[in-house]
C-alpha cells in the first residue's frame, strides 16, 4: 500500500457529512456454517472465489468516487483467511489499486486458526495488514467440537506465535454461555487467553439466532441453553478479571491493552462514513445507510450483471441520526460525550432523550458524569434492552 501524510480531521464534522474515511469489505467464505452462525456466507463453494473477486471490483467502481484515502481497513467475513493464496494475491492488488492508507493506519483482517498456513501469514504481512482478529472462541477442545469449530487447541498453540512474530496486534475473539460450559471453565479460557498476551479481546455470549442449526436443535431439546444468570456470572467475570490483567474494557464486549482499541470500530461508533463491499455489507455514506444482498448468490448476480448489489437503504432525518449515534455510542464504556454528541447531532441530548436518560438513572442503569452519559455496570448486563427506549 502507498502511505501518505494523514491529517486527522480538527473539528468534529456534522453526522453523514464526513468523507468516508475507513472500508469494510465482506468475504463470505468459510469451509463449513458453524452451527450458531447466521453470517453472510457460502460454506464448500470455494468455486465462487473467481466471481467474488470479480463482483467486489464492479462494486468497488459502483461505490468508491473520489475519496480513496483511508484511516482504516476492515476484512471480515465469513473467514477472510479461509481465500486462496492466489485469491488473496488478487484480492490485495485490487484494494491496493482502490485504495491509500494513511500513516499510522489501520488494516485488519479476520482470521481462522485451521489452515492458516505461513504463506498467508506472510502474505498478510506483505499486503500491509497490521491487525489480525483471531477467531478462537475456546481453548476447550469439547467446547470447539459443540461449536462446531473447524480447529482445535493444537491449531490455536501453533498459529498464535506464528501470528505473534508478525504482528504486533493480535486480537482473540472469544465465546461464553456454550452449551456445557461451566463458570470455572470459562475461567480457565480467559487465564489461558491473557497467558498468550494478545493486545485486544472480544467476548460474546453465545445466541441461538432463528433459522441456525443451534436454533432448531434447541428446539428440539438437543442443546440446552445457559441459564441467562450463569451467562451474566460469565460476562461479569470477563469485566472484573480483564482489566485486572491490563485489559481495559472501552466497550461492552470489547477489552484492550492501552493502544489497542480497535479504530475501525470508533469508525461506526462514531457515526462517521464509511464504505461497505460484499454481500450483505452495510455503508454509511452522505448521510445513507445501505446494506448489500445477505444472499451471496442474489449479491453476486446482480453485481455481475452490471446491477447495483444493494439491498435496503434508508435515509434517516437528522433526528433518527441524532438517535442513532446514542444509542451507538452508549455501548462503548465512556458513553455519550454530551458536548461532542450536541456538535455533531445538532440535538441536545436531554431534549431529545431527557425522560429516558432521567428513568434509567433512577433504575441505576444509566449514570451521568460531568462531560458523559454512560451505561453503569449493571446496565452493561441490559444495554441492548434499554438502548431502544433511546430510539
Ligand atoms: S467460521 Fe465464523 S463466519 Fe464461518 S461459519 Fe463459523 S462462525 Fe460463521
Amino acid at each position: 500500500m502507498t502511505e501518505s501524510i494523514s491529517i486527522p480531521p480538527v473539528a468534529l464534522p456534522p453526522l453523514g457529512t464526513d468523507p468516508p474515511r475507513a472500508a469494510y469489505i465482506h468475504v463470505p467464505f468459510c469451509v463449513h456454517r458453524c452451527g450458531y452462525c447466521d453470517f453472510t456466507l457460502v460454506a464448500g463453494r470455494d468455486d465462487l472465489m473467481d466471481d467474488y473477486l470479480e463482483a467486489l471490483e464492479l462494486e468497488l467502481r459502483r461505490q468508491v468516487q473520489t475519496q480513496r484515502t483511508l484511516d482504516t481497513l476492515f476484512l471480515g467475513g465469513g473467514t477472510p483467511s479461509h481465500l486462496t493464496v492466489p485469491a488473496l494475491k488478487k484480492l490485495f492488488t485490487l484494494l491496493n489499486e482502490w485504495f491509500e492508507l494513511t500513516t499510522g493506519y489501520e488494516f485488519s483482517i479476520e482470521v481462522n486458526p485451521a489452515g492458516l498456513s505461513i504463506e498467508k501469514m506472510d502474505l498478510f504481512r506483505e499486503a500491509g495488514i497490521n491487525r489480525i482478529s483471531l477467531g478462537l472462541q475456546s481453548f476447550d477442545d469439547e467446547i470447539l467440537r459443540t461449536l462446531e469449530r473447524d480447529h482445535r487447541y493444537a491449531d490455536i498453540e501453533q498459529v498464535v506465535p506464528q501470528l505473534q512474530e508478525r504482528f504486533e496486534n493480535v486480537s482473540f475473539d472469544l465465546i461464553f454461555g456454550a452449551p456445557g460450559e461451566s463458570l470455572d471453565l470459562w475461567q480457565e479460557t480467559l487465564t489461558r487467553a491473557i497467558s498468550f498476551q494478545p493486545q485486544h479481546i472480544s467476548t460474546y455470549g453465545l445466541t441461538y439466532e432463528k433459522g441456525t442449526t443451534f436454533w432448531k436443535r434447541r428446539e428440539r431439546g438437543e442443546l440446552v441453553q445457559q441459564p441467562e444468570e450463569v451467562e451474566q456470572k460469565m460476562y461479569d467475570r470477563a469485566m472484573s478479571f480483564l482489566p485486572g490483567q491490563g485489559y481495559d474494557q472501552y466497550e461492552i464486549s470489547n477489552f484492550a491493552q492501552a493502544g489497542f482499541a480497535c479504530r475501525h470500530n470508533q469508525v461506526y461508533w462514531n457515526g462517521y462514513s464509511y464504505y461497505g463491499l460484499g454481500p450483505g455489507a452495510a455503508r454509511y455514506l452522505d448521510g445513507v445507510r445501505t446494506t448489500n444482498h445477505r444472499s451471496v448468490f442474489n449479491w453476486l448476480n446482480r453485481t455481475l450483471a452490471g446491477g447495483s448489489g444493494d439491498g435496503e437503504t434508508e435515509e434517516l432525518n437528522p433526528e433518527e441520526k441524532a438517535r442513532e449515534l446514542a444509542v451507538i455510542q452508549l455501548r462503548t464504556i465512556p458513553g455519550i460525550p454530551i458536548g461532542p454528541f450536541h456538535e455533531r447531532s445538532k440535538f441536545d441530548l436531554f431534549d431529545l432523550a431527557g425522560p429516558v436518560i432521567d428513568h434509567y438513572v433512577e433504575s441505576g442503569w444509566l449514570e451521568m458524569t460531568d462531560s458523559h452519559v454512560r451505561l453503569t455496570k449493571a446496565g452493561r448486563f441490559v444495554a441492548d434492552t434499554l438502548v431502544v427506549d433511546f430510539l
